[in-house]
């Protein structure tokens, strides 16, 4: 019995292990075709100054719409991708169409927005990024300081003294760096002390109960005031109530991220964004409590 057991087991096991590799196999196949059809897209959220309300960047985020399967979320399939060269050609696609909507900004006057580009692990090891991005600096005659690139922990822990070397290049001609997802990594203390990095982004996880988590509200004052006495720039993402960002205001968190302001708002709709929200790079009037 136990060992008929045991072979259903290994039946399931292996069914399941066949289907994540055959699913992987139809995404990135997917993938391809999606981007020669034009069914990717990025979405803009706003990052503000918290002291001032200023708009100073937007983080880039790429959604995908499936003519079947309707709007397919990045983490449905950017971890499938994570680890293929697939992942390597969308991400120059959204590299390519960040620079066009920082070059539409700069236009529109808002030459201290900056936009943030999430990377992930296989494209930061990939030997052409950096002079991909040197082609485009060129290409659209924009500063290396209009952008931001933003890694997690995992993107870094793949080859430390690649990604440190990396990082120093592009530092060197301008671009600045963030950790996205600070405190959910196995040692983002030890990243922030070893890395070349200008900016923190504290983990959404942490500030969704901060009011009411003891732990997660320590952690989150413990990491503004670490971060900015290391001279770096700290910003909590996924702020969703005025009472977190008051809290945030009031401990000095420098930028602010997340739906209580604005949900990341689809390329299309940019420009009207621009004009109905923001007057003189400021947040016009109190921000859209989306509902979520
Ligand atoms: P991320 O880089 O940490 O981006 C922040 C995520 O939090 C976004 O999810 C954003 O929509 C969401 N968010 C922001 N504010 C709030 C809030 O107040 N409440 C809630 N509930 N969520 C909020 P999204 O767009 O689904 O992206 C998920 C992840 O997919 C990103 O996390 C990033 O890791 C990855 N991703 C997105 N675009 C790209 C890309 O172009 N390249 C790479 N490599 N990864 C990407
Ligand atoms: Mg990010
Ligand atoms: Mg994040
Ligand atoms: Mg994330």
């Amino acid at each position: 019995e136990a060992k008929d057991n045991g072979g259903a087991q290994y039946h399931i096991y292996h069914t399941d292990m066949y289907q994540r590799v055959a699913h992987r196999v139809m995404m990135e196949t997917e993938v391809r075709q999606a981007l020669a059809k034009g069914q990717f897209s990025l979405s803009l959220q706003p990052q503000l100054q918290t002291a001032t309300k200023k708009l100073c960047g937007f983080e880039a985020l790429l959604r995908w719409n499936h003519p079947e399967k309707g709007m397919i979320s990045p983490d449905d399939f950017i971890p499938i991708l994570e680890n293929s060269e697939h992942m390597v050609e969308l991400g120059y696609w959204v590299i390519r169409r960040c620079f066009e909507i920082s070059s539409n900004l700069q236009r529109s006057g808002l030459t201290d927005v900056t936009v943030s580009i999430n990377l992930s692990a296989v494209q930061f090891i990939d030997f052409n990024l950096t002079n991909y991005l040197k082609a485009l600096l060129e290409e659209f005659q924009l500063p290396a300081s209009c952008f931001e690139l933003e890694l997690t922990e995992q993107t870094l822990v793949k080859d430390i003294e690649r990604a440190i070397e990396c990082m120093q290049e592009l530092r060197s001609i301008g671009f600045s760096f963030a950790i996205d997802d600070f405190g959910t990594g196995y040692s983002s203390l030890a990243y922030i002390k070893k890395m070349p990095v200008d900016v923190i982004k504290i983990d959404k996880s942490f500030v969704f109960g901060m009011l009411e988590n003891h732990a997660d509200y320590q952690i989150i004052m413990s990491t503004i005031a670490m971060v900015k006495n290391l001279g770096l720039v700290v910003v909590a993402e996924g702020v969703e109530s005025s009472a977190q960002l008051r809290s945030l205001a009031e401990n000095d968190c420098d930028i602010i991220q997340g739906y209580y302001f604005s949900k990341p708002i689809p390329e299309h709709d940019l420009a009207e964004f621009l004009d109905t929200r923001i007057a003189n790079g400021y947040w016009k009037i109190q921000p859209a409590v989306c509902k979520i």
